[in-house]
């Protein structure tokens, strides 16, 4: 096992059944930012999947319970740790990711919180005594239900955000006294490495944790149809969401996948602060955040205001080296992923779109794009393009706009600028998609806020407190009195 120059070295490529591994293949993780090793993680198996998933499935059937003061214990020793580990993980999440370091850095402060929050859910695992008494038939009976784990959880996640989304999912599931089964992304493997061997420090049981990097079609196929996985938790792509669906069969699961996030500029919106907002939400992380602002919609009489202001705010990001703390705009994941972007500007363009700032290329990186005038249908308005591009299109009336966006195949975050409140919560209200920001884009998250989206963006809701109603069932013990005392 290499780690080049990484910031951090594992102490395997994989983890299950309380030992790190080194499995026979491996999966070489670069910076995508010049291709240079970062360090290689095991390429597991399907074989290597089963024998992780039976692990954590002995340890959940069969181990001793894991009380919930304890987890609660382990997890806020988790978060004081992280706290303590914040340079070693931005290093290391700017390294193999594509996060300037001062991004990384704010991702970090998130996922303290994350692991934070998990902790304080031990609240919502009490449960209540239940009515027997209400009813005939529950005459001479006694009973409650307590919140029980699911069992053991699969959890899948994307390349974008490699340390908080596999926040999200280790620290709902393990609070609620399930087992897990991590596979990350490909790209962004030794995060997630890190992040396991934080929590066996923190205290989490050894064997109620695994983690098998590797591919998708490989590690995640085999991970989600698994049967003695109980529930999926998956964060990614609406195409591979459909092949998790098709692959978990009748399980349970939750899918955050993606969104084409749009914003509703009206008419008496403070345009600057609206120009100032879209700006920062389309290209932070280069685009690469399913809450990204990718179609503004804005009344007609600012749009020459708003494109201008919006253009100079995009001209000034600086486009750069991920280490150095000016950056703004770091790589794109891969050069198929600035093929793609480059590709879908070009057939923009090509329809007649206009190029207000970037559509510039560099190997991985991609200058933020403001895109004007672009025909209906085009790529770039109908898909999620998941890099720096940002379309303005001027609207005529309210009616036209809300019919405009519930249209769109996805629905998860919006946003509506508005002076008049009353003008801005007509709007919030007739929106099909998961939360709207007034006076935000739809690019602002708490991570203790229900999340997800509705249609091509997703099934269920994350968030901490909601991962844990999800990752966890009412279990009923009740008892029939047979005979009264004298
Ligand atoms: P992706 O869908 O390509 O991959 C996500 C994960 O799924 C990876 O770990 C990948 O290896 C795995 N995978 C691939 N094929 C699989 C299969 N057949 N079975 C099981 N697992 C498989 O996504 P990505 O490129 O890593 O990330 C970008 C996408 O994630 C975007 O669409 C973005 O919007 C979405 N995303 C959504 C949220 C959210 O909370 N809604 C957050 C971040 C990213």
């Amino acid at each position: 096992m290499s780690t080049g120059t990484s910031p951090w070295t594992p102490a395997g490529g994989a983890f299950w059944a309380g030992v790190w591994r080194a499995p026979d293949a491996e999966l070489e993780v670069v910076d995508p930012e010049n291709g240079s090793l970062v360090g290689t993680v095991g390429n597991c198996s399907s074989v290597e999947v089963d024998e992780a998933v039976r692990g954590v499935a002995q340890a959940v059937l069969a181990g001793p319970p894991w009380p919930v003061w304890q987890r609660r214990e382990a997890l806020h020793r988790a978060a004081a740790l992280l706290d303590e580990r914040r340079d070693v993980f931005a290093a290391l999440i700017s390294r193999e990711g594509c996060k300037p370091i001062r991004d990384a850095a704010r991702e970090v402060q998130r996922a303290i919180e994350t692991v934070r929050l998990s902790a304080e859910q031990a609240a919502r695992l009490e449960g209540e005594t239940l009515p027997f008494g209400n009813t005939p038939r529950g005459e001479n009976r006694l009973g409650w239900f307590t919140r029980e784990p699911v069992g053991v959880v699969g959890a899948i996640t994307p390349f974008n955000d490699p340390l908080n989304l596999v926040a999200h999912k280790l620290g709902p599931a393990l609070m609620g006294g399930n087992g897990v089964v991590l596979k990350p992304a490909e790209q962004t493997p030794l995060t997630a490495l890190a992040f396991t061997e934080l929590l066996l420090d923190a205290g989490v049981p050894a064997n109620r944790l695994a983690v098998v990097p590797g591919r998708g079609a490989t590690v995640g196929a085999a991970l989600v149809s698994h049967p003695r996985v109980d529930m999926v938790s998956f964060t990614g792509g609406h195409t591979t969401g459909n092949a998790v669906a098709a692959g978990a069969g009748a399980k349970k699961t939750l899918m955050e996948l993606g969104g084409n996030g749009t914003v509703v500029v009206l008419r008496d919106a403070d345009v600057r602060r609206a120009a100032e907002a879209v700006v920062d939400g389309a290209f932070g992380n280069a685009g690469q955040n399913c809450l990204s602002v990718q179609r503004v919609f804005v009344a007609r009489e600012l749009v020459h205001e708003l494109v201008d202001l919006v253009v100079e705010g995009t001209n000034n990001l600086v486009v750069g080296s991920k280490a150095d703390a000016r950056t703004d705009v770091g790589p794109l994941i891969d050069e198929a992923a600035a093929d793609r972007v480059e590709g879908w500007v070009a057939e923009a363009v090509e329809a007649g779109a206009e190029v207000n700032a970037g559509a510039k290329r560099d190997g991985t990186f991609y200058w933020p794009t403001v895109l004007t005038s672009v025909p209906a249908g085009s790529t770039v308005l109908t898909e999620e393009i998941f890099g720096p591009v940002v379309s303005i299109e001027p609207f005529d009336t309210v009616d036209a706009v809300v019919a405009e966006v519930n249209d769109l195949e996805y629905g998860l975050q919006a946003g509506v600028f508005s002076r008049d409140l009353d003008a801005a919560l007509d709007v919030a209200q007739r929106l099909r998609v998961g939360a709207v920001m007034v006076n935000d884009t739809g690019d602002f998250r708490i991570d203790a806020m229900p999340f997800g989206g509705s249609k091509r963006s997703g099934v269920g809701r994350e968030g901490v407190p909601f991962a844990v109603d999800a990752m966890t069932e009412p279990k009923i013990v009740a008892i029939h009195r047979t005979s009264r005392s004298a």
